[in-house]
C-alpha cells in the first residue's frame, strides 16, 4: 500500500513561513492499496493539491476514486469545492462517511456549497458523485476489506481500518480517550447528584459506588477497543493535537478535555498496546510551528524507546510525505 499525505494540519489551514516545512493544509491522505484502487481519506484543504496532481496522471475523465470521511467538521471537508477532478465529466467519486441523526451526508457536503458560501453548487460538479452513509461495520470496496469504528469526538466520527494483500492501514484521528465524566470528584462540574440520579437512578451510597465502578468498566472497555482497532497495523495515522500538559495543565487552567483530540502520550500508548509497526502523528495543532512539530516527534521517539519499543517507527506526518508499506 502506498500512503501520501496531502494535508496534515488540524482545525484550519495554516500557511506561512512558520509551517512551510511540515505543511499548512488540513486533513487529506491518499491511499493506493496496490490493486489500482484510489482511496482518499478526508477532503480538507490538502485535497486541492491532490486534485491538481491527479490531473497529470493521464486518466482524465476515467477516475474512479472512493473518498472516506472521518466526519464532517470543516477541516475534513472544506477542500472539496476546490477539487478539480470533480468538475470533469466521466470521473466518478463515492463518499463514505458517518450517518448523522438529522441530516444526510450528501446535504452536509452540499451545504458548504450553497450560494451564500460558494459560487458553484454540488449538483453542478460534472463528475458522478455518490454518497454512502456508514455505521460501525465491516465491508468491502474494490476488493479492500474496510472496518469503520466510532471514535470519541463531539460529532459522530469514524476511524477506518483498510486491509489489502496482508497490509493494514488504520486511521484514528479527531478522537480522545473516553472518560467517565460523572465520577464523584467531578460532581461539582457535572451537575452533582441530580445528574448522577438521572443517569444511574440515584439510590444510597453503596449502590451509587457500584454504578460508578460499572461506568468505569464501560469506559475502560471502550478505550481498550480503540486501541485494539489498530492491532498489528503496518501504519497507524493517529491524532497528535496536544501535549499532555496542553490537554490537562498540571497547574490548572483551561484543559482541552472534551475537545475531541488526543495527546502524544495517547499515540505512543496506543501504538505499543496494539503492536503497530509505524505511527504517523497527524492533525497537528494550528499554532504548532515546524520546530515544535520536530520536538513532538522527538518526544515520541524517546518515549517509545523508554518503554522498550524503539522498533516502532513513530514520526510526524509532513505534507508531501510518502509511506510505502
Ligand atoms: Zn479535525
Ligand atoms: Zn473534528
Amino acid at each position: 500500500m502506498l500512503v501520501r499525505f496531502w494535508g496534515v494540519r488540524g482545525s484550519i489551514p495554516t500557511p506561512g513561513p512558520k509551517t512551510v516545512r511540515v505543511g499548512g493544509n488540513t486533513a487529506c491522505v491518499e491511499i493506493q492499496p496496490g490493486g489500482g484502487q484510489l482511496f482518499i481519506m478526508d477532503a480538507g484543504s490538502g485535497i486541492r493539491e491532490l486534485g491538481l496532481n491527479m490531473m497529470g496522471r493521464g486518466n482524465i475523465g476515467r477516475v474512479d476514486a472512493k473518498i472516506f470521511l472521518s466526519h464532517t467538521h470543516w477541516d475534513h471537508i472544506h477542500g472539496w469545492p476546490f477539487f478539480v477532478p470533480a468538475f470533469i465529466p466521466g470521473n466518478k467519486f463515492c463518499f463514505y462517511g458517518p450517518v448523522n441523526f438529522n441530516e444526510r451526508l450528501e446535504d452536509i457536503v452540499a451545504g458548504q456549497m450553497k450560494y451564500s458560501y460558494f459560487p458553484v453548487k454540488l449538483e453542478h460538479m460534472a463528475a458522478k458523485i455518490d454518497f454512502v452513509e456508514l455505521k460501525e461495520s465491516t465491508f468491502e470496496v474494490d476488493g479492500v476489506k474496510i472496518t469503520a469504528k466510532y471514535l470519541n469526538h463531539p460529532i459522530l466520527t469514524l476511524g477506518y481500518r483498510f486491509e489489502y494483500a496482508g497490509k493494514v492501514v488504520v486511521t484514528e484521528f479527531d478522537t480522545e480517550p473516553y472518560t467517565n465524566v460523572f465520577k464523584k470528584k467531578d460532581k461539582a462540574e457535572s451537575g452533582g447528584d441530580e445528574v448522577d440520579d438521572f443517569l444511574f437512578g440515584g439510590g444510597g451510597g453503596g449502590e451509587e459506588e457500584g454504578e460508578e465502578a460499572h461506568a468505569d468498566q464501560v469506559v475502560d472497555d471502550m478505550n481498550r477497543r480503540i486501541k485494539e482497532f489498530a492491532r498489528d497495523a503496518d501504519l497507524l495515522i493517529f491524532d497528535a493535537q496536544y501535549t499532555k500538559e496542553e490537554y490537562m495543565p498540571p497547574a490548572g487552567g483551561m484543559n482541552k478535555v472534551g475537545w475531541g483530540h488526543s495527546t502524544l502520550d495517547d499515540a505512543v500508548e496506543t501504538a505499543i498496546t496494539a503492536n503497530v509497526k509505524r505511527v504517523a502523528l497527524f492533525h497537528h495543532e494550528p499554532t504548532r510551528a515546524d520546530n515544535a512539530v520536530d520536538e513532538m516527534e522527538n518526544y515520541c521517539k524517546k518515549l517509545v524507546a523508554e518503554k522498550g519499543r524503539p522498533d516502532i517507527h513513530i514520526f510526524a506526518a509532513h505534507e508531501g510525505m510518502e509511506v510505502d508499506i
